[in-house]
């Protein structure tokens, strides 16, 4: 079918999708360096989720006691279980510093210490001296320190006169024959116009797809669209089966609690009154890694030690710390406490359950952002035009696992990288390809099967049977039973998405359409993450894996590769994990086990 719209093409050096901090951060590098850049989001850039961020981003500044990028290093790789690719490890923690010193020069309102330099916090799994106490590393404005960052780089990007497309979603992206990302096709929701939006690179960076399952902390609009693109140009994902989940979501909501909140000295209670944690992480305690805090909480409620009604949450108490301090440095969380729990958190405990809250994998980048589209000859050969950076990508530095406060540091140091990349790559001057007649047609048939659905079963339902599969069939712990049960009822799940019924073909604000793109990404998402991790038999970061109880270096020390065809048909396979560091100044850090 040949598309009956109207296209306006547009030309530009760089296409960024997605205004989070991650996208942001690269559309002021590429904007500042005089790059024409156009910079497209679904959502007003501030509303992005990045704007939720609570607790802090990780550098090891040692403005309360000494640190150093190279304990900061250490506790990232420990905390991914060693499935992190240390050359890109090692620029993050190494980039920390200078990018924090950076946001604050730009503006960011960082709380402060006594002396007036930028206060941090202690975190989970950051620890001084290569693992032996808690270190006080989390870079923080008060208990809302993504809306800082996002507010202030949006600033600094309309002060250099970046432009912004607000409220377009992007549908698919342009590929060339040759395998070259030439372009994104979009949907302006506002007058319901077409757009192509063509670059010498494409940024991807839409964010994570928490919304696969029931219950999450990420916002509605963090539906993998990005990660779903990738994989319908025929790339992999990579490292799709490491889901985190955070300890403390509020029971109920799945509104986050903050890590900050432990860190300011929270601790967890069973129904037993106990401070369980003293006893699976004796020396982090509650400020373990957020893997093994919340295998921990899941064994009190399994072992009939949870709290409420029907034993099956857990306490968060705060109420030791004071009002005066729950205002100064909690403020948010009091707040949501309050309105989320009905909980005065100054009194009581908080009623919390881990809740999904991160994407370890994503699509597979290196250390310098470009998308990779790994063959057995060369495991790290790059996608040409495509970058990705942020939720959405897998550079990897969070491996199994991700440290709290490593996000917020990610996106920042990679959005930079991208622009130094794309600076690096992009001539001036040079013209774009010229446009190809019929270049977004596959984008606009799979737009207008939706945009014309008429089956009998609303976006809403499929979506829900999706999120209550994921939420059951891959979760906390998993076994190989529950997992090939999980990937049947997803593939079901998939095939119900023939018989999707779209109320209206509006194209001016149609929000059934927009959920209905966006399920179909999510379904990507949920499928290569079951699939992938019904694949995988051991146990590492995020992924327990009941039968498989330990980790296996010697057989699964290597990144899950992921492809799905248009059928929903998965294919797995692998490629190594990077067994070195960036520069010779630090060694590679030997797998040992994790202890905290
Ligand atoms: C509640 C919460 C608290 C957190 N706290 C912390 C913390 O304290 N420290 C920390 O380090 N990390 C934290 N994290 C994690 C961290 O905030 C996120 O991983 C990070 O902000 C993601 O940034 P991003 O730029 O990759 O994506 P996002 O901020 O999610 O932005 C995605 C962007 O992509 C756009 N987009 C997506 N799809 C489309 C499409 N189809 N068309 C057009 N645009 C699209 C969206 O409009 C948006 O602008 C927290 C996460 C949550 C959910």
């Amino acid at each position: 079918m040949t598309s009956a719209y109207e296209i306006i093409d547009h030309k530009y050096d760089v296409v960024i999708l997605g205004a989070g901090g991650a996208g942001l951060r690269a559309t002021l590098g590429m904007a500042s360096a005089g790059l024409k850049t156009a910079c497209i989001t679904k959502v007003f850039p501030t509303r992005s989720h990045t704007v939720a961020a609570q607790g802090g981003i990780g550098a090891a500044l040692g403005n309360m006691a000494e640190d150093h990028w190279e304990w900061h290093m250490y506790d990232t790789v420990k905390g991914a279980d060693w499935l992190g690719d240390q050359d890109a490890i090692e620029y993050m923690c190494r980039e920390a510093v200078s990018s924090v010193v950076e946001l604050e020069h730009m503006g960011v309102p960082f709380s402060r210490n006594t002396e007036g330099k930028i206060y941090q916090r202690p975190f989970g799994g950051h620890m001084r001296n290569f693992g032996e106490a808690p270190v006080q590393r989390a870079c923080a404005a008060a208990d809302r320190t993504g809306h800082a960052i996002l507010h202030t780089l949006y600033q600094q990007c309309l002060k250099h006169k970046a432009e912004f497309y607000v409220e377009y979603v992007a549908i698919d992206l342009i590929m060339g024959d040759d395998g070259t990302c030439e372009g994104i096709v979009a949907w302006n929701l506002d007058d319901g116009s077409i757009h192509v939006f063509r670059g010498h690179q494409v940024v991807i960076a839409s964010g994570g797809y928490g919304r696969s399952y029931f219950s999450c902390t990420s916002a509605h609009t963090c539906t993998g669209d990005g990660n779903a693109m990738v994989a319908r140009a025929g790339l992999p994902l990579q490292d799709h089966e490491f889901v985190q989940f955070h300890p403390t979501g509020i029971y109920g909501s799945g509104c986050l609690i903050t890590e900050g909140a432990r860190g300011e000295g929270g601790y967890l209670t069973n129904s037993e009154g106990e401070r369980f944690m003293e006893r699976y992480a004796p020396t982090a305690k509650d400020l373990a890694s957020r893997d093994v805090v919340s295998r921990a909480m899941t064994i009190e409620i399994l072992e009939g030690r949870g709290v409420g009604p029907n034993k099956d949450h857990i306490h968060l108490h705060l109420e030791h710390l004071g009002a005066e301090t729950l205002h100064e440095r909690l403020p948010g969380i009091s707040e949501s406490a309050q309105i989320f729990a009905g909980v005065d958190c100054t009194k009581e405990p908080i009623p919390v359950l881990p809740t999904v809250h991160y994407n370890m994998g994503g699509i597979p980048t290196n250390y310098k952002t470009e998308a990779l589209n790994p063959t057995k000859a060369n495991p790290d050969a790059t996608s040409p035009g495509l970058m990705a950076i942020g939720e959405c990508a897998s550079a990897s530095v969070h491996g199994a696992n991700r440290l709290g406060t490593n996000s917020l540091l990610d996106i920042v140091v990679f959005g930079r990288s991208a622009g130094i990349r794309a600076r690096e790559l992009i001539v001036p001057n040079t013209p774009l390809r010229p446009y190809r007649e019929g270049c977004a047609d596959k984008a606009l048939d799979r737009f207008d099967r939706l945009r014309f659905a008429k089956g009998s079963t609303p976006t809403a339902e499929i979506r829900l049977s999706m999120q209550h599969a994921m939420q059951n069939h891959a979760a906390v712990f998993r076994t190989d039973a529950l997992m090939k049960e999980g990937c049947e009822k997803i593939d079901t799940i998939w095939n119900g998405l023939s018989d999707i019924s779209v109320k209206d073909n509006s194209l001016i604000w149609n929000s059934d359409l927009i959920e209905s793109l966006e399920l179909e990404n999510l379904m990507v998402c949920a499928k290569t993450t079951i699939y992938s991790a019904a694949a995988r038999h051991e146990s590492r970061g995020a992924h327990a894996h009941e039968d498989h109880p330990d980790r296996d270096d010697v057989n699964w020390m290597k990144h899950t590769l992921s492809w799905i065809d248009e059928k929903g048909n998965v294919t797995v396979d692998y490629r190594p994990v990077h067994n070195y560091t960036l520069t010779d100044e630090i060694e590679y850090i030997e797998p040992k086990a994790r202890v905290y």
